[in-house]
């Protein structure tokens, strides 16, 4: 990037067209500009047809546009696509499109590296280098959007933020993506479409309450049991599960919409019977269903799939007390594109 010039696509609508005012030019001149930002995806201002040679001059003396570049495709067995991704700044993420007969999935990243340190996620033993824009997130979707239309004739019709990052630990940028993603000049897609995934921060899930947002929640549960669940995930430590229970109830409150837990069960972590009795107790608190996640090996010895017994055990008392139960099998997994597999590993030189 040029030094001093300004990453354009880090103006809101207003801002741009405040920008247009004060350069003498209609603010109508701003929504045009936005317009070929976002919906029409225009990697220079030279594309911008409808906008005079002097104020695309201008608008490149000011502004840059930055874009992501797909730098590496893998494709799965099973159909799931990897890309590894390039920032403005040579910085990589990934992220994931998951085919299925009925809908295609994609599976975005909210930051380089991770802000927490769950102890069973390969993306954790990576540095938080840096929060991802707005634009940034987005260009993910619309890559696999094309992905999608590409290979699979349908466009893309979920979007899950269970990629790289925690999305509540850079949530501004998170919610402006979301904002895009849904708005009539970006891509125009449901929020009902999309699923937010946390570890679980309670001051967040509150706040975005309050901001009457739409979209679905999922939260990466794994253990109801506090002493369990910070010997699995360490900050819990510091977000216990009374605090997430407590923003949970007001989060469910606010926009009366179902959470989605998710859980691994691992050999000898989460197995007893009191481990199952805590989950079951956690989910009588709010609306919710369950998820449980196979468990994609990372390497660490610590953590093992639990058999298919202990899985049903989850299942059997989940249902007797009419809590919805879902299996999702793993995809992906030979291009460690599974979930807690992202690592940047076409990067790591061994
Ligand atoms: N930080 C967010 C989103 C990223 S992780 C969150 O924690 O929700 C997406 C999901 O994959 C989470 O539910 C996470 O707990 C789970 N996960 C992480 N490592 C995994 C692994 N090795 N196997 C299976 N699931 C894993």
């Amino acid at each position: 990037m040029k030094k001093g010039k300004k990453d354009i696509r880090a103006l809101t609508k207003e801002q741009l067209q405040e920008f247009f005012v004060g350069q003498g030019d209609k603010s109508f001149r701003g929504t045009q500009v936005y317009e070929w930002l976002w919906g029409k995806g225009a990697h220079s201002f030279e594309d911008m047809t409808n906008v005079s040679k002097e104020t695309r001059q201008m608008l490149d003396d000011n502004f840059v546009i930055n874009h992501i570049r797909v730098d590496q495709m893998q494709r799965s067995s099973d159909g799931t696509i990897k890309n590894a991704v390039k920032l403005h700044d040579n910085l990589t993420v990934e992220s994931v499109l998951i085919p299925t007969k009925k809908r295609t999935t994609a599976c975005v990243s909210s930051q380089v590296g991770c802000s927490l340190d769950c102890r069973f996620c390969a993306t954790a033993k990576l540095k938080r280098m840096r929060n991802l824009n707005p634009d940034e997130i987005y260009d993910q979707v619309v890559a696999i959007d094309n992905e999608s239309r590409l290979y699979f004739d349908k466009p893309l019709s979920n979007i899950v933020f269970m990629g790289m990052g925690e999305p509540l630990m850079n949530y501004k940028n998170v919610l402006k993506s979301i904002e895009m993603i849904t708005s009539p000049e970006g891509l125009g897609m449901s929020p009902k479409r999309i699923t937010v995934s946390t570890s679980g921060v309670p001051k967040m899930i509150k706040k975005m309450a309050d901001e009457d947002v739409k979209f679905k929640l999922a939260v990466s549960l794994h253990s109801a049991i506090d002493e369990v669940r910070t010997s699995i995930m360490p900050f819990n430590a510091n977000f216990p599960l009374e605090d997430l229970r407590e923003a949970l109830e007001y989060w469910y409150a606010k926009t009366k919409s179902r959470i989605t837990y998710e859980y691994v069960v691992w050999k000898g972590i989460n197995d007893k019977r009191k481990d199952v009795e805590a989950l079951v107790k956690f989910c009588k608190y709010v609306p919710c269903k369950v998820n449980l996640i196979e468990y994609n090996d990372i390497g660490d010895e610590t953590f093992k799939q639990a058999p298919s017994e202990t899985t049903d055990m989850y299942i059997d008392a989940l249902e007797r007390n009419r809590i919805s139960v879902t299996v999702r099998r793993s995809r992906g997994k030979d291009i460690d594109a599974a979930c807690g597999q992202l690592a940047n590993k076409s990067e790591v030189v061994a």
